[in-house]
Order: structure tokens, then C-alpha cells, then sequence
């Protein structure tokens, strides 16, 4: 069968897509239906970051299955209540644990949150930024291309350039509920925030009564060398969103809330799915792979490693290399998806991250040798 014909025939077409049909996938490799490998610098868009299939969530989804798949938030459960104690105390101070179904949802979540708590409805976001496609996170997010169809959005938010601080603090105001921020811009090209843009953020907020949103949907689960990547600053967020690597490639949203989140009713926000018991034991499953197997100590290392051979690379097409532990971009002074093309072609899965941005975001387990492999993989595209 040719399913690659199968979906273009039924398909959304939402999605431009790659001729590439995946049916496996083992660690930082997959393989296609005529078994050739690739290292897969894709990862769902940062999803599995333990790695495809990790055999410990494979056995805590079967085991799962066969007791229970669904349970509201209505009753209490098991599974969903060990997951809840895990990620409450994973950040001091944010105790309290939503439970949603996408990265979309918990910013959707979050927004809510913050208007709920402060009576206020300003946002005050970045340019560059993006934190999902429902109508309030979409409102968050900067690129024209995702919003300009869908006018009007959310009113009353507002976007400031992203590491100028003078520029945040000017927008804050005592109407503003939040500001939202990446702590390593993703989708906008792989921009890590300076020290100053965010301990500005929290000052302001703090002063003016406003609430930080930091948005660790890629960023966080280990990426970029620490759990989540505001820790590599001074930094204590009033809410942190995630999904995407949560719960080792099965779909889940989260929001960690802090103290200054207001206590939150009953019925005031709600998702049928959130905390279904199937994807709370995927989630303790990759919180228990993380700790065991080090995985953001490996992100920081083999991230150092990565970058620094990227940035060996002597090519007059690249403009500069960046990132923050295995959440990394090298900007080309040139379009880069017949590069992308061509690194599919020698066996190496990446992203673009606005035109001119190739993106790698492996899971947190690759090796060096497939490092290496990428890094000549690039060399030879780029020299081709
Ligand atoms: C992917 C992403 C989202 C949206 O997540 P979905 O699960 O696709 O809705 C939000 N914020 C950031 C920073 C992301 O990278």
C-alpha cells in the first residue's frame, strides 16, 4: 500500500509534508517502510526526549492499558495522583499541578489563569514568539503567517522585542494579568534569552502585580541541559507551561502554578481528557527515564559537544550557531529547506526554525558518534 498517496488523498493538508513514510522508531533513530535509518534531529518537534519507544514507557502504557485508559478528574486515580506529586514537587513553590492534553492547552490554560487571578486581561508577550494555534495562545504568538487569517484575535495583547528590557518594562502596566516569554525563543530561530530581559520580567511583574508565564513546552523536560531552562537563571516563574517531551511522546499539556496564582474553584476551567490515567503513567515513566538515566546532565554535555563542533564548521553560508543544551540553530545566510532536503537525503531528520534556521532538537540520548554523523552530515550539505 502507498501511504503516503493514502494521506494525500484524506489528509487536513494542513501540514507540508516531507516524502517520508516513518513506521519505527528506536532512541535518536527511525527508519522507513523499506528500512533505512535516520537520526531523527526532529523528534516530534522535541517530543521524545528520552528517546523513541523508551522500552520503561512502553511497559507503563501496556500495564496501564490493560487496568485502566480513562478516568475524569471527577474521581481521584492511582496513577494520575503519583504523577501529580511528582511534577508538584519538582519546582519549590509550585505545589499545584493543571493537567491538560497539548502544549496549546496549557498556555490556553495559563492565560486563564492569570486573567482569573489578577482581574486584569493585558498579556504582554514577545516578537518572535510562539506558544500554539487556539484563539488565546495564538493571540500570544507573533509570526503574521499563523494569525493573519483568523483576525480578530484576543484583544489586549501586546508584543514587545524580545531581550530588550527597557521595551518590557514600558509595556507592563497595572492592567497587564502577565507576561508570557520563551526562555529559548523555539519556533522563532533558536533565540536564548539574556539574564537581564528575564530578571527584568519578573521584577516588573512582581512590582506591578502582573503574573510570569514562562513557556517550556520546548524548552523544558531536560532540553536544554537543566529540567527546564529557566533554572539556568535567577528566575522564579508564577506559572510554567509544558508538553511536548512530558510524557515520552504521548500526548499531554501541564501548567506548574505558583504561589501567587490565585486558588483556583471548581468548574472555572476543565478538559474531559486531562489526567487520563493512560498518559499520567507515560509521564512518571519519562519523569523516572530523566532522573535514572541523567538526561539533562547528557543534554548539557553532548549539547557543549554539539555546538562546538557546529561551530567548527568553517562554510561561508553560515551566519551563526546557537542554543542551550540540545536546543540548537544555525542560522544560514541563505533559505535553508534545500539544505534540510538534502540532510534527509544522507540520513539526518532536521527542522527549520524560520527560513533561514536549520533546528536540531535529538532526543536527549543521542551519542556522540551520532553527533559526529550529523555534523558531517551538515559539513557536506553546506560544501555540496
Ligand atoms: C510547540 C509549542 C507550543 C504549542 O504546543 P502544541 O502541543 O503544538 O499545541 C507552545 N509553545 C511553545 C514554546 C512550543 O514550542
Amino acid at each position: 500500500m502507498n501511504f503516503q498517496d493514502l494521506e494525500n488523498q484524506h489528509t487536513s493538508g494542513l501540514y507540508a509534508k516531507r516524502p517520508l513514510t516513518i513506521v519505527r522508531g528506536q532512541g535518536a533513530r527511525v527508519w522507513d517502510e523499506q528500512g533505512r535509518e535516520y537520526i531523527d534531529c526532529v523528534a516530534g518537534h522535541g517530543v521524545a526526549n528520552i528517546g523513541h519507544s523508551h522500552p520503561k514507557v512502553v511497559r507503563a502504557l501496556s500495564e496501564q492499558a490493560a487496568r485502566l485508559i480513562t478516568c475524569p478528574e471527577m474521581f481521584y486515580n492511582d496513577t494520575r495522583a503519583r504523577l501529580l506529586a511528582r511534577l508538584g514537587t519538582l519546582v519549590p513553590g509550585m505545589t499545584r499541578v493543571f493537567l491538560c492534553n497539548s502544549g496549546t492547552e496549557a498556555v490556553e490554560a495559563a492565560l486563564k489563569f492569570a486573567r482569573y487571578s489578577t482581574g486584569r486581561s493585558g498579556i504582554v508577550a514577545a516578537m518572535r514568539g510562539f506558544h500554539g494555534r487556539t484563539m488565546g495562545a495564538l493571540s500570544a504568538t507573533w509570526n503574521k503567517k499563523y494569525r493573519a487569517p483568523f483576525q480578530p484575535l484576543v484583544p489586549e495583547f501586546h508584543h514587545v522585542p524580545y531581550n530588550k528590557p527597557a521595551a518590557l518594562e514600558a509595556a507592563v502596566t497595572d492592567h497587564t494579568a502577565a507576561v508570557l516569554l520563551e526562555v529559548v525563543q523555539g519556533e522563532g530561530g533558536i533565540h536564548p534569552a539574556d539574564a537581564a530581559f528575564l530578571e527584568t520580567a519578573q521584577a516588573v511583574c512582581r512590582e506591578r502585580g502582573a503574573l510570569l508565564i514562562v513557556d517550556e513546552i520546548q524548552s523544558g523536560m531536560g532540553r536544554t541541559g537543566k529540567m527546564f531552562a529557566f533554572q539556568h537563571y535567577d528566575l522564579q516563574p508564577d506559572m510554567v507551561t509544558l508538553a511536548k517531551g512530558i510524557a515520552g511522546g504521548v500526548p499531554m499539556g501541564a501548567v506548574l502554578l505558583g504561589e501567587r496564582v490565585a486558588d483556583l474553584k471548581p468548574g472555572i476551567h476543565g478538559t474531559t481528557f486531562g489526567g487520563n490515567p493512560l498518559a499520567a503513567a507515560a509521564a512518571l515513566a519519562t519523569l523516572e527515564v530523566m532522573e535514572e538515566e541523567n538526561l539533562p546532565q547528557r543534554a548539557a554535555s553532548t549539547g557543549a559537544y554539539f555546538l562546538e563542533r557546529l561551530q567548527a564548521i568553517q562554510s561561508p553560508l553560515i551566519r551563526e550557531v546557537r542554543g542551550l543544551g540540545l536546543m540548537i540553530g544555525v542560522e544560514l545566510k541563505r533559505k535553508v529547506a534545500p539544505y534540510i532536503q538534502a540532510l534527509m537525503d544522507q540520513g539526518v531528520l532536521a527542522l527549520p526554525a524560520g527560513l533561514t534556521v536549520i533546528r536540531f532538537l535529538p532526543p536527549l540520548v543521542i551519542s556522540r558518534a551520532q553527533v559526529d554523523q550529523v555534523v558531517e552530515a551538515l559539513q557536506s550539505v553546506l560544501t555540496e
